[in-house]
Formats: C-alpha cells, sequence, structure tokens
C-alpha cells in the first residue's frame, strides 16, 4: 500500500479544495480504516467550504460524509466489521455514548458529537478512519455507488418523516427536491404518504413526479396559495430541505391545524431566522421541530429501504478532480438527484 492518498483539501474557509496528496491516515484504537469507493457531495459540505454556519469546520479540511468503501485495516482492539466488509460512514463521527441525550436514545443531540467532515476528516479522499462503533456495515450485494446519498440524504430526510409524525394516507410537502429531497419523496411515498413536491426548478419537479408525487407546486409562483388551493385544509407535515429562507417561512403557512413543519435545510448567516405567526401556532396547535442527520438505528433503517430497492438514490458520478466544479453547478441549482464521487 502506498503511504499517500490523493484527497480535495480545503485550506482556508472561502477557498477552492485544493487536489492533493496527503498521507494515509493510521486507525487508533477502537477505530478502523476504510478503502472509500464513494463520496455523495451534499450541500452541507458547501455550506461547511463558504464558512455559512457560526462554528467553522476544522482546518486543513478533508470534506465528505456520505461515504461508502470496505475496511482496509483495524485500530487497536477492533476486530469487527471484518477486513473486506462494506460500510458506510455518515456525517454523525461519534457521539458520547453517556450524556443524557445518547441513554435516551438521541445520540443526534449530544453535545459532544463529531462530524464526519466538519469537525473530522471526510470522505473526498481515498481512505478516512472512523470509529469502528459508528460506521453502518451494508450487505456485500450492495451497489456502494448508489447507497452512497443514503448516509446523509437518505438518513437525514428517514428521520425528518419519523419526527413529523404523519401516517400513511396523510399529506406531506417535500419543500427542496434536491440531493435530500428526491430521496425524502421517496422514503415518504414507501411509507405510504402523499406528496406535494415544491422547488423552484422544474426539472426536479419531473424528477419528483417520477417517484410517485401527486402535487407539483414551483416555488417561483406563490406556492403556500397553490398548495393550499390543490390540497384544502393543508398538509399534515412539511420536510423543508430548501436551502432559501423563504421556503422555512412559506412551510408554516402550508400546515393543516395541529401539522407539523421539519426544518432540516440549513442556510445560515442572515438567514438562519424566521418570523412566524404565534397566533398560528398557538391557535391551530403547529409544531416546528427540526430534524438532525439520525442515529445509527435510524441509519440501519435507511439503509433497509434501499437494499430493498424502495429508495433509489438519482445518481451522476463524477471525478475527485471536478469536485470545484461540481460547487459552482450546486451553488447555481443546477444538480439534479445526487451527485457521488467515484473514487475507486
Ligand atoms: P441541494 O442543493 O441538492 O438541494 C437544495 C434544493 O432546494 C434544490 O433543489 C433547490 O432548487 C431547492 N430550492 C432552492 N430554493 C428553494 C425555494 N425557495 N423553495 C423550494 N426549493 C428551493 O442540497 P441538499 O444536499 O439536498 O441539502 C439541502 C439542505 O439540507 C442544505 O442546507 C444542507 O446543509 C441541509 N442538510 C441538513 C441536514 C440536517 O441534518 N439537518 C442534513 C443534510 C443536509
Ligand atoms: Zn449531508
Ligand atoms: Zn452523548
Amino acid at each position: 500500500m502506498s503511504q499517500t492518498m490523493k484527497a480535495a483539501v480545503l485550506h482556508a474557509v472561502g477557498e477552492p479544495l485544493r487536489i492533493e496528496q496527503v498521507a494515509i491516515p493510521q486507525p487508533g484504537p477502537g477505530e478502523i480504516l476504510i478503502r472509500i469507493v464513494a463520496c455523495g457531495v451534499c450541500h452541507s459540505d458547501l455550506h461547511a467550504i463558504d464558512g455559512d454556519w457560526s462554528a467553522l469546520p476544522t482546518l486543513p479540511l478533508i470534506p465528505g460524509h456520505e461515504i461508502t468503501g470496505h475496511v482496509a485495516a483495524h485500530g487497536e482492539g477492533v476486530s469487527q466489521p471484518a477486513i473486506g466488509t462494506a460500510v458506510g460512514m455518515p456525517w454523525m463521527y461519534s457521539a458520547c455514548g453517556t450524556c443524557e441525550f445518547c441513554l435516551g436514545g438521541m445520540e443526534t443531540i449530544c453535545e459532544h458529537r463529531e462530524s464526519t467532515g466538519y469537525s473530522k476528516q471526510g470522505g473526498y479522499a481515498e481512505y478516512m478512519v472512523a470509529p469502528a462503533a459508528f460506521v453502518a456495515t451494508i450487505e456485500p450485494d450492495v451497489d456502494l455507488y448508489a447507497l452512497a446519498p443514503i448516509l446523509c440524504a437518505g438518513v437525514t430526510t428517514y428521520r425528518g418523516l419519523m419526527r413529523s409524525r404523519a401516517r400513511p394516507g396523510q399529506w406531506v410537502a417535500v419543500m427542496g427536491i434536491g440531493g435530500l429531497g428526491h430521496v425524502a419523496v421517496q422514503y415518504a411515498i414507501a411509507m405510504g404518504l402523499r406528496v406535494a413536491a415544491i422547488d423552484v426548478a422544474d426539472d426536479k419537479l419531473e424528477l419528483a413526479r417520477s417517484y410517485g408525487a401527486e402535487c407539483l407546486i414551483n416555488a417561483l409562483d406563490n406556492p403556500v396559495e397553490t398548495l393550499r388551493q390543490q390540497i384544502p385544509g393543508g398538509v399534515h407535515a412539511v420536510l423543508v430541505t430548501a436551502t432559501a429562507n423563504a421556503a422555512f417561512e412559506q412551510s408554516v403557512k402550508m400546515l393543516r391545524p395541529g401539522g407539523t413543519a421539519v426544518f432540516i435545510g440549513l442556510p445560515g448567516g442572515d438567514a438562519d431566522t424566521v418570523r412566524a405567526s404565534i397566533s398560528s401556532i398557538s391557535g391551530w396547535e403547529l409544531s416546528i421541530t427540526g430534524s438532525n442527520i439520525g442515529t445509527r438505528h435510524d441509519l440501519n433503517e435507511a439503509v433497509l429501504f434501499a437494499a430493498r430497492g424502495l429508495v433509489k438514490a438519482q445518481i451522476n458520478l463524477e471525478r475527485l478532480d471536478d469536485i470545484n466544479d461540481i460547487f459552482a453547478r450546486m451553488r447555481t441549482g443546477q444538480l439534479v438527484g445526487r451527485t457521488v464521487l467515484q473514487i475507486a
């Protein structure tokens, strides 16, 4: 094995990534080395690079957190998953395992959690190390390129739908049919929900229609009124995966009495604050909740939907060398489905 690997590295927030040869990391106690096959390109990586969020990433940083690959080496004390096993690594790099949230099955809000490709080195590289206890194991016959987006887009929207408490037969609006949204539509349909898809781009709405979305709304044209005309009374739940602030304020106005808006997108900066009607929320018993990626249990369940063929990301395979160009297209909303880096 050569001692260096190719990686895309962020040296300063706001700068393009640099393609470099860096040392292959060595797994420490409790860790494994993953030989990476694929890594999806999530909009959170673009937020990291642009420094959109108040807590900035660790520099220099290898971004990327929709990772699939194979176990290549074990650190001290690790015997599982076995060498060669197919594994996936999500945004949640680790959690403490002992705080009240971890003990309560809510490791997504552990205050000591670490984030793959943000506070820890991620998957825009040929290898990475990860805590053995936080990788998902994957059945050997699963397509690791197609599965990569499930490691973030999949688990995040799966958990978001669970947190919406929408039941089969009820309406859910998915705002933003990007990398997250296009798999959200599929999870919703697989769960027996009825879907309204909302985006600013008609080609993305068409993709949602192909999965079974019944109501398609272009957000550029009075989305709240249009939705309320097409679905009298409003929707039971909204999943906001859009990156524009306007979508979050609109989402609450689309709810039926008793409905729940789930905030997932993270526009950051000045766009981080919403205005909402207190009297509507109180008088109609509306809920606004957040959803932060997913627990390991959520991830295993989300992967199972994909392994069974109920959810399949539309992937466009591209090269690590083209990462800055991919981000330029993501910024202008040109990516349909999910772009996945073909690393091996
Ligand atoms: P993406 O760029 O693939 O998709 C965003 C979509 O939003 C695009 O299709 C775009 O056309 C659409 N959009 C833009 N403005 C809109 C508007 N006004 N109304 C409706 N749709 C609009 O991004 P992605 O990878 O799907 O990520 C989406 C967001 O989710 C990002 O902010 C990302 O950081 C966040 N995210 C959050 C979590 C979490 O755990 N909470 C996890 C992953 C990603
Ligand atoms: Zn992500
Ligand atoms: Zn914890």
